[in-house]
């Protein structure tokens, strides 16, 4: 739409898509609101479309995602989840920093852990109740009086929290107790959960699949956007490969690739990137320089004791320091730490 059109311009476009038979989606810019057309299985005839006051052109997307591509929207997509202890936003110039467990174990051990994640400066915590193990003989999590463990975090600690939703019935329990929901590696491709989330109002940060491709990554977003939910935050954490030194090969070109071609925030997981403890500062320094919009980190006081992931997790102390590098990092490339 042109930059002054009117929201009864808007909405009068929107009227016209929903009666040729398809679907539109509204998308604010900072100058100007671009209107998404999904639903359509061939060329759709712009021709009335173009001919509406308000609208300045109508462009074709050749790419398999629509939604989530520049062409659509060409600035950056803020995403933003209120916390107790004020707004963090990923996608702007301030990198966020989540840190927490891998699993919620005990009252006890959250709370240590979020001690120290909010003194360590984070405003995001995050914890899974639901698990998805490889092994069913594995710890699978606590399940709801996990996610009752989480609010009471947000309640005493004032952070935001994020966990993981593995189903459509943890889904269900999950937007009722976190500011975001999870979708993790290997439910990269369960479309119905994608769709059950496109129609949550909580924003949804999703993992790439372990051996998903960058179109494959991009087109399980637009799942989710195309059912109306647009707070979307991509999750780069690593993939299979060969390597015998690492738990995956931590694929850091995807944020510069994944930022090429959407308005879409990415931040990277460098924990399950790399398995490895004394990898995670590394990687962490480096995800910030490459431009990464944030870092998801799993943090534990007594990682041999971990219920799932201890090798992976860095003490509080680390998670201290990897803040302090984070923040001298991000200010060299113009950005702060949110
Ligand atoms: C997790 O975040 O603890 C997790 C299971 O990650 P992923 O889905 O990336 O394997
Ligand atoms: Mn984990």
């Amino acid at each position: 739409m042109q930059s002054h059109a009117t929201e009864e311009q808007v909405r009068a476009v929107c009227q016209r898509i929903e009666s040729l038979g398809l679907k539109p989606h509204p998308i604010p810019g900072a100058g100007r609101t671009a209107i998404g057309i999904t639903g359509n299985s061939g060329a759709v005839d712009v021709g009335t479309l173009e001919a509406m006051p308000g609208v300045i052109e109508c462009i074709p997307v050749s790419k398999p995602y629509k939604l989530v591509s520049r062409d659509v929207k060409e600035e950056n997509s803020l995403v933003h989840i209120p916390t107790p202890l004020g707004d963090v936003s990923f996608g702007g110039k301030a990198v966020a920093i989540v840190g927490g467990p891998c699993a919620i174990e005990t009252p006890e051990q959250t709370f240590t852990i979020a001690g120290h994640v909010k003194s360590a400066g984070a405003r995001l915590f995050r914890g899974g109740a639901y698990k998805p193990r490889t092994s069913p003989y594995s710890f699978q999590g606590l399940g709801e009086p996990g996610l009752k463990i989480l609010a009471e975090v947000r309640e005493r600690f004032g952070l935001g929290i994020i966990t993981e939703a593995i189903d459509n019935e943890s889904l269900d329990l999950v937007e009722k107790y976190a500011d975001v929901i999870q979708i993790g590696a290997r439910n990269m491709q369960n479309f119905s959960l994608l769709k059950r989330a496109g129609r949550s109002q909580k924003p949804v940060l999703l993992k790439r699949g372990m051996s998903a491709t960058l179109d494959e990554f991009l087109m399980a977003a637009e799942y989710i956007l195309s059912e109306g939910n647009y707070n979307v935050i991509l999750c780069e954490r690593g993939v299979r490969t060969f390597s015998d030194h690492t738990r995956n090969t931590l694929d850091l070109s995807m944020i510069p690739a994944v930022q090429r071609r959407s308005h879409l925030p990415i931040v990277v997981d460098p924990s399950h990137g790399t398995g490895r403890r004394t990898k995670v500062l590394p990687l962490s320094r480096a995800a910030v320089a490459v431009g990464a919009d944030g870092l998801l980190v799993e943090v534990h006081h007594d990682p041999d004791r971990a219920l799932s992931d201890g090798p992976q997790s860095i003490l509080p102390d680390e998670f201290a320091q990897l803040i302090r590098e984070a923040r001298d990092i991000a200010a060299v490339i113009g950005r702060t730490l949110n």
